[in-house]
């Protein structure tokens, strides 16, 4: 039986090989949506040099000698707020007969000697009759440059914003609409066809039980999963286990050109388990069957020729998320140019029992504390236990060896959805040099060993 890290490359060797168009989208729904290209900044922004703070700006060399006890006074000439053009006629200034000019946050700073802004807080403003300010008393020396947002500072024209590939957040959009991107070309979401097995199943709507059926719940399940990782349920069907049926089904699917056939059930070792022949009887070629995992061991991947992959996940809804998590997820992952997850790791809190020579994908409990990550697995493991994932924040994977993982072992933790933008995981003893208790010497060939 294949091992779990054989079968992630196989299933991310067959992402690789394939790609999905692209299509532009408004920025305003672009959210979760992966970038086709680089993006790169337009113009210069802030588009003009600007003021950071109510105040004045001056001259800054027009204040060098500016102190409480022997304050420069100021005339100020003129009065500039946020939305205007900043223009103003500035005959009158030179730095002989040094001047101000009242300006408030993001307002333009106007061209002339004023290169730097003093806080309102720290001048004693000089009013005229009507009450209009005009002079100010300076009371301590300015630096060219204070309180003054140059243009270009937070972009450069030409910058590179994004790169190809990234995942597009709402912070992400507060850069693009500041600089007047509106539409972005973005990989097209791959579209999947759910085809859930089973005669017992009735769809969840439904109220009462009739003896020996059950609710579909992995189809609302992988619906709203599906569509978090960025991926679209164009068709979803519900076949009863008899295999004729089932090939009309993937045949008819077929037509519809899906990016991946995602089914459920059926493909254990069971009299109604088809799922497998009848695909390969279709002309699938199957990459692999069965995967030294739990839960999902029986686990299905497949491939038509000029065709949709086939992922075969088993019907059990521990086994379905596991599938969903641990496969199909790393597969719209490259299919879609993502970087793989960094995983961090935990310290697993106690002992806890596992099938020797299988990788275990367990639900968990994580907890930040102090010194990093702790790991709990949760007591009801079966692949039929939905109950625990109410409780679990998160999987925890415990390697194929041995029969139990201890307690006090680093272990990796994945969070129930891939992260946005994931914090890194850095080991250990990284920490321990970051805090300087290394000595100078072991520095940079331990950070070498670690990195
Ligand atoms: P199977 O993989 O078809 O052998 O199914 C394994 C178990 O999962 C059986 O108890 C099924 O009733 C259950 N099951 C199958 N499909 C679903 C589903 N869509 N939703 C919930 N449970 C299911
Ligand atoms: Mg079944």
């Amino acid at each position: 039986m294949i091992r779990y890290h054989e079968a992630l490359a196989t299933v991310l060797s067959r992402a690789n090989s394939r790609s999905l168009g692209w299509e532009e989208v408004a920025l305003e729904e672009a959210e979760g949506r992966v970038l086709y290209e680089d993006c790169t900044s337009p113009e210069d922004s802030p588009h003009w040099n600007n003021s950071a703070m109510d105040g004045f700006a001056v001259a800054a060399g027009s204040v060098t000698s500016a102190s409480v006890e022997s304050p420069v006074t100021l005339a100020v000439l003129h009065s500039v707020v946020a939305g205007d053009s900043g223009d103003i006629d500035s005959a009158t200034a030179s730095l002989e007969h040094p001047t101000a000019i009242e300006i408030m946050t993001g307002a333009p700073l106007p061209s002339g000697p004023w290169d730097a802004v003093v806080k309102i807080e720290e001048v004693e403003p000089i009013r005229d009759a009507q009450g209009r300010v005009s002079a100010i008393k300076v009371k301590a020396p300015s630096k060219t440059g204070d309180f003054v947002r140059y243009q270009g500072e937070d972009f450069k024209t030409g910058a590179l914003l994004l790169r190809r590939g990234t995942l597009l957040t709402a912070d992400s959009v507060l850069a693009l609409a500041a600089l007047g991107i509106a539409k972005v070309r973005v990989l097209k979401r791959p579209r999947i066809a759910l085809l859930s097995t089973g005669r017992e199943l009735v769809g969840h709507t439904e109220k009462t039980l009739k003896p020996g059926m059950i609710r579909n719940s992995t189809a609302p399940y992988l619906r709203l999963a599906l569509k978090h990782l960025g991926a679209d349920l164009v068709q979803s069907c519900v076949i009863p286990d008899e295999v004729e049926l089932f090939k009309d089904q993937v045949s008819r699917l077929l037509q519809d050109q899906p990016d991946i056939i995602l089914t459920t059930g059926a493909v254990s070792m069971g009299k109604f388990d088809f799922v497998k022949e009848a695909l390969e009887a279709l002309g699938a070629r199957t990459h692999f069957h069965k995967v030294a995992i739990r839960p999902g061991k029986p686990l299905l991947f497949s491939e038509f020729e000029n065709g949709p992959i086939v992922f075969g996940v088993p019907g059990n809804p521990i086994s379905t998320a596991v599938g969903l998590r641990f496969f199909v997820t790393p597969y719209l992952r490259a299919l879609t140019g993502l970087t793989p997850e960094s995983t961090p790791q935990a310290l697993l809190v106690a002992d806890f029992k596992k099938p020797d020579g299988l990788r275990c994908f367990f639900k968990a409990k994580v907890e930040v504390g102090p010194f990093g990550l702790t790991v709990q697995a949760l007591q009801g493991q079966g692949s039929a236990l939905v109950g625990p994932l109410l409780e679990a924040n998160a999987w925890v994977e415990f390697n194929e060896e041995d029969s139990v993982a201890r307690q006090g072992d680093w272990v990796k933790v994945h969070s129930l959805f891939p992260q946005e933008k994931p914090w890194s995981w850095k080991e250990p003893e990284n920490f321990r040099l970051a805090a300087g208790r290394a000595s100078s010497e072991e520095k940079p060939q331990e950070a070498g060993r670690c990195c």
